[in-house]
């Protein structure tokens, strides 16, 4: 089996951190393919060397000299390659990097050499060959990569037995620019390249052991979840938890490749596995009823009440029309007896809600129009409430029992997840208390 691992920008903070991944590496022949972050904060006074990357550049397009900031990242560097006793130069790299320096500097290179460096070092430093994203990963526009042509590509470049170091987060435009990908896109880079190589495995070095039941800086010591489906990840992802880059899902999931989340400071931990379905394992060793408990806050609700609409065919899509026409994104749409609620984040709409209210009375004459900020979504996610009756009830009864008012609910049929929206104020006490319930409730009963 081939496996592709990669290691964030913590796990290759300084030196000690490179030791930790090359031991890693190195213990698994299995470990072919290494996709790296830029080198991460080594302690609380450092800054991530893509954050200085970024500053380097917003410097240069207002005419400030970069120069001090640049300084950091050639320290950093330097120290590591020091610190590892590596042969390796960096000089030159860092006097062509220079050489870019200018007003119209291209972010998008300069910010990418954060990875391509630590790459460098990391293919030195465990004797690999170093190949650069940007001769394969291949954007079609901007976002979306040109899966056929990168692997085309990526083929031809292949030529060693040894263990292939890749820089993350970046790829190249048809043009030959170097494009980076949104914040924590390494991520996507390692996806996209389990999907390339049909790895067996694509794991994911980070420093926690997992994905949590809940955030824990909410719940202190939160448990982890030992292995979840594709949709759950995606249902928790997209509301809130962020381990993983949202869009480093797709690439794996369209060849089934289980994704297994690591800590690079604890790798006898298991960890997280990630995969399109969980059912054989399940039967051997049942899950928690529930696997996660995520949640944001920072929605809006807009409510609108008009007698008889529910029977109007076309009422919603109208209704809907309106959102879009203003590019707000929906989050979901609660529907009783003549009365419609659509959820949005409150920053995506605050700057037309008023426009969109007057939209709303305009065409439908509502014989009621409410709107109900701060809220909060909580989504508890899990694939055993799945035909198990009994759940929502006490998930509700709970909330009843510590004064958390619910203004709305909405679960798909598909039972995967129930999503529950409360006031921003009681937020963190709902999650307290559907945690208490039922992960640490079935954990004693264990
Ligand atoms: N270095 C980039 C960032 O900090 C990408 C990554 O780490 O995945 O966002």
């Amino acid at each position: 089996m081939i496996k592709v691992a990669k290691f964030g920008g913590s796990s290759l903070a300084d030196a000690i951190q490179f030791e930790k991944v090359k031991k890693i590496v190195n213990s698994d022949d299995e470990r072919k393919f290494i996709v790296v972050s830029a080198c991460g904060k080594a302690n609380e006074e450092e800054h991530k060397v893509t954050d200085l990357l970024y500053l380097c550049a917003a410097h240069m397009q207002y005419g400030v000299s970069p120069d001090s900031l640049f300084s950091l990242v050639e320290e950093k560097y330097h120290k590591i390659v020091n610190d590892l006793n590596l042969k390796l130069n960096l000089d030159e790299e860092f006097n062509e990097i220079r050489s870019h320096f200018s007003k119209e500097i291209d972010t998008d290179y300069l910010v990418s050499r954060g990875e391509y460096l630590t790459a460098k070092i990391l293919a030195e430093y465990i004797d690999g060959e170093f190949i650069d994203a940007k001769d394969f990963i291949s954007f079609i526009h901007n976002d979306e990569v040109d899966m056929d042509l990168s692997q085309k590509r990526f083929r031809e470049l292949l030529k060693t037995d040894k263990k292939v170091v890749i820089p993350g987060f970046y790829g190249v435009l048809p043009n030959g620019n170097i494009k980076v990908m949104s914040r924590g896109g390494s991520d996507i880079t390692g996806a996209i390249i389990a999907n390339l190589i049909d790895a067996g495995i694509y794991e994911n070095w980070t420093d926690v052991s997992g994905i949590y039941v809940a955030d824990p800086r909410i719940i202190e010591n939160s448990l982890s979840c030992p292995r979840l489906t594709y949709r759950e990840l995606r249902g928790m992802s997209y509301m809130g938890a962020n381990v993983l880059h949202d869009d480093a899902i797709f690439p794996v999931r369209e060849k089934n490749i289980p994704i297994n989340i690591r800590n690079t400071n604890k790798p006898e931990n298991k960890g997280t596995m990630i995969m399109a379905d969980c059912k054989e394992l399940d039967e051997k060793d049942p899950p928690r009823i529930i696997t996660g408990i995520t949640g944001k806050q920072g929605y809006t609700i807009i409510t609108l009440v008009k007698n008889h609409s529910s029977t109007l065919v076309g009422f919603l899509r109208d209704l809907l029309g309106i959102f879009e026409e203003y590019r707000v994104s929906i989050e979901s749409v609660p529907i009783t007896v003549d009365t419609f609620s659509i959820i949005v984040q409150s920053k995506a709409i605050s700057n037309y809600l008023y426009e969109i209210l007057g939209k709303i009375r305009e065409r439908f004459e509502p014989d009621e129009i409410r709107v109900d900020e701060n809220v909060a979504l909580i989504a508890v996610v899990g694939r055993r409430m799945q035909s198990l009756p009994g759940i929502s009830g006490s998930l509700l009864s709970e909330f009843g029992r510590n004064s958390v008012n619910i203004k709305v609910i909405n679960q798909s049929a598909d039972e995967l997840s129930i999503v529950v929206g409360v006031e921003n104020k009681d937020f963190e006490k709902a999650i307290h208390c559907i945690y208490d319930r039922f992960i640490l409730e079935e954990e004693e009963t264990l």
